[in-house]
């Protein structure tokens, strides 16, 4: 049995507006009129709160697209100059977190392909020190509950407090629909272990084509998950990363109205809704 965890609830860093928080946008900042013509689309919609942009891209091989940069973080201040958004961005090492906190982002978050090392999670958390930043730590590429736990559990001991576990599916050796198996089972004994971790559900990466996000949105939600980070761009068959998988502004706007909220605050009943599923 783990020791409980204290953390923040998530309204403490995210304002709480009656919906799930949604987290909007692109995989990755491409240029200032994107940044730009995406964050003021995604601002008007109901519930988003938080602006997210991929600043430095982990690739899988050298010589693909990998991120503008600092640059990209001075097209982000002017999206939350415009826009009142909260800002967030992946980081990878202390100079990622040194650069993205020296422009103002907001919340930081840590990849799945950076997750797997306790040495760069330890690095991380201690080059934010005790400044007051959320940071956000996705799920692993492999289906291992304790590297995920132990990321979150390492950032705790180091005195953060305010921490989201994101869900982004996991890879999977048999073929299946979605990019990465939701496996949602992993997220459920999350929360089970640690009732007051929010659990942030990324349908983009658990999809990776459009037409299965409305469902993994809906799941999400039916299981008191509590967000969602959605990736979503002004042009997504111009997007330089995950192409198929961003929505635009308005496919966003039209899947959120279509949402059922079946509670009023998200989070709430989860042991109940566990109690369901276990019968
Ligand atoms: C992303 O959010 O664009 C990303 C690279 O995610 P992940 O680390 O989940 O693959
Ligand atoms: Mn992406």
């Amino acid at each position: 049995m783990s020791p409980p965890l204290d953390i923040h609830p998530l309204s403490a860093w995210i304002p709480a507006t009656g919906g799930p928080p949604v987290i909007a946008g692109p995989c990755s900042a491409e240029s200032e009129e994107q940044v730009l013509e995406t964050a003021r689309s995604v601002a008007s919609l109901p519930w988003v709160k938080v602006f997210r942009a991929g600043i430095w891209k982990p690739r899988t091989r050298p010589g693909a697209f990998e991120g503008v940069g600092t640059e990209g973080l001075r097209w982000l201040q002017k999206a939350r100059t415009e826009t009142g958004l909260l800002l967030t961005v992946e980081v990878a090492n202390p100079r990622h977190v040194e650069e993205a906190l020296a422009h103002g982002i907001d919340i930081l978050w840590i990849g799945a392909r950076t997750v797997v090392n306790p040495f760069s999670v330890q690095e991380i958390g201690e080059a934010i020190g005790g400044r007051d930043i959320p940071v956000m730590v996705k799920n692993p590429l492999n289906p291992d509950l304790k590297t995920w736990l132990g990321a979150i559990e390492r950032l705790h001991a180091m005195g953060h407090r305010k921490i989201a576990a994101v869900h982004r599916g996991f890879s999977f050796f048999n073929r299946s629909p979605y990019r990465n198996a939701p496996m949602w089972e992993i997220p459920i004994e999350l929360k089970r272990l640690h009732p007051t971790l929010p659990v942030i559900t990324d349908p983009s990466h658990i999809c990776g084509s459009c037409e299965l996000i409305p469902a993994t949105m809906q799941k999400s939600l039916d299981l008191e998950m509590d967000g969602l980070m959605v990736e979503t761009h002004c042009c997504p068959q111009k997007a330089l990363t995950d192409r198929n998988q961003q929505l635009t502004p308005a496919q966003l706007a039209e899947q959120l109205g279509r949402l059922v909220l079946r509670r009023e605050t998200p989070g709430e009943g989860f042991e109940q809704k566990l109690e369901e599923l276990r019968s």
